[in-house]
């Protein structure tokens, strides 16, 4: 049986290799799952005959669209949208909106099909879906901004709605262009549904805890994972890379919970201080003036600037959390964290370690939270929102921040005990893709071949 399932999963393998020559972030992502599925397939045949693998790694559907918009100086600008509406078989596909000159094919399709996985181990009726554009924020004016969410918008409305596929945010869109998309869905759709975005802001819709659940999650699970080891953020060191909503929020936390964070960075470079970064100085860098991190420096003088964002896994630390892309510890950072002592990673970035990377945190013992488990908080309190919006009334912070609090903590318990049952205990990365794909291949079994 080991060997058929072998076979089989290689043969697929292949195939999706041949089928998406080019897409090397959705083949990683895949890569990752496949690897930690063998002992499913050995325990129960019946995922092979109904060919799961071959249909959840193919997507429903990929919308790719032409986002044309007018810049301040008077010039037709052209942008390529995306929408990977990947499975809905447990609920309307979900899942954030990426701005950034990276998106491509290959990363929004590695972004949605992680999405599955991770909105199944929520726990919450929420399928997986992603989207975004090629467009840079950067530099960009608020004319601007606005001006090419309503052209995108004027393209994804057609395929998006409450009950059919709810974007919400991610790298480049916040809640300013959240409002922005929103406004213009409204007018083109002719009714309030207020369920067909999420990430609102407060005053139409939104829920209190959205902008902190990523952050606020991210830590919440580490420090479930640190607890069964004996430890805690309490007294610790911790390196946080990114200074957009997920790090921010992860920074809060942390510090709340007792430790010193010393360093963060943005796409240009880090910032180390080792007094402890001054959050309220990075948030109106940051979420008000939209700033570079290197003027934080200006105003903390005893704090460096480093031009280079990667090395900021040279800093010596207890728990390192990185929330901002993909790709972004790979060997040689691990080696550098390993070598500085690290005792956790927590990834509150999507695919943001390297899989050789998350091979030397297994082989040195380091607590390793992979993304998919980690990050859902941010997703699990988009679907809160969906629910109050239906529900047409809005909950308190406290208690959104209590689910929150519970979702984590069952993420982690369902990790383990997948990891645990399907025999590889402590390892979350399997433990993670295996509770999610039960999840998911269970109800596409239920629906027939679909
Ligand atoms: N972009 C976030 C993620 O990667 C949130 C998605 C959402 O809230 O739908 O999970």
């Amino acid at each position: 049986l080991e060997r058929t399932a072998i076979e089989y999963m290689d043969e697929v393998y292949e195939s999706i290799q041949e089928r998406n020559p080019f897409e090397v972030e959705f083949l990683q992502a895949v890569k990752e799952i496949f690897d930690s599925l063998l002992p499913v397939f050995i325990k129960n045949p019946q995922y092979m005959e109904n060919g799961i693998l071959e249909r959840i790694v193919e997507p429903e559907r990929l919308l790719i669209f032409r986002v044309p918009w007018v810049d301040d100086t008077g010039k037709v600008r052209v942008n390529r949208g995306f929408r990977v509406q990947f499975n809905s078989s447990i609920g309307p596909y979900k899942g954030g909106l990426r701005f950034h000159p990276t998106v491509n094919a290959s990363i929004i399709k590695f972004l949605g099909f992680e999405q599955i996985f991770k909105n199944a181990l929520t726990g919450l009726p929420i399928g997986g879906g992603k989207g975004g554009a090629d467009f840079d924020p950067k530099g960009k004016s608020d004319q601007e901004i606005m001006r090419f969410c309503q052209s995108f918008m004027t393209e994804l409305y057609k395929y998006i709605g409450p009950d059919k596929d709810v974007p919400a945010g991610d790298i480049g869109v916040g809640a300013r262009e959240i409002g922005y998309l929103f406004g213009q869905y409204k007018r083109l759709e002719g009714d309030f549904h207020a369920g067909v975005l999420t990430g609102k802001g407060l005053g139409y819709g939104g829920s209190l805890a959205r902008k902190e659940a990523t952050g606020y999650g991210t830590v919440y699970f580490v420090e479930e994972m640190l607890k069964a080891n004996g430890m805690s953020f309490s007294g610790s060191t911790v390196v946080v890379s990114g200074s957009g909503n997920v790090s921010i929020y992860a920074m809060e936390k942390a510090t709340q919970l007792g430790a010193k964070v010393v360093a963060c960075s943005d796409s240009d470079g880090y910032i180390y201080d080792p007094f402890g970064i001054n959050l309220s100085t990075v948030k109106r860098l940051k979420e008000v003036e939209r700033k570079r991190i290197e003027e934080y420096v200006n105003e903390h003088p005893h704090a460096q600037y480093s031009p280079d964002c990667s090395s900021i896994w040279s800093i010596p630390c207890d728990i390192a959390l990185p929330c901002a892309t993909q790709n972004e510890i790979n060997a040689d950072s691990a080696l550098l964290l390993i070598e500085n002592g690290v005792k956790a990673v927590g990834e509150g970035a999507n695919m943001p370690s390297t899989l050789d990377a998350i091979e030397l945190f297994h082989k040195h013992h380091v607590l390793f939270g992979p993304g998919k488990a980690v990050n859902a908080g941010g997703v699990a309190v988009s679907a809160l929102e969906m629910a109050q919006n239906s529900m047409r009334l809005s909950w308190s912070f406290e208690e959104v921040d209590v689910k929150l609090q519970e979702i984590m903590k069952n993420i982690y318990q369902k990790s383990m005990e997948c990891a645990e049952e399907y025999g590889q205990p402590n390892n979350l990365v399997v433990g993670a893709n295996i509770a999610g794909f039960l999840t998911v291949a269970d109800a596409m079994i239920a629906q027939g071949v679909i």
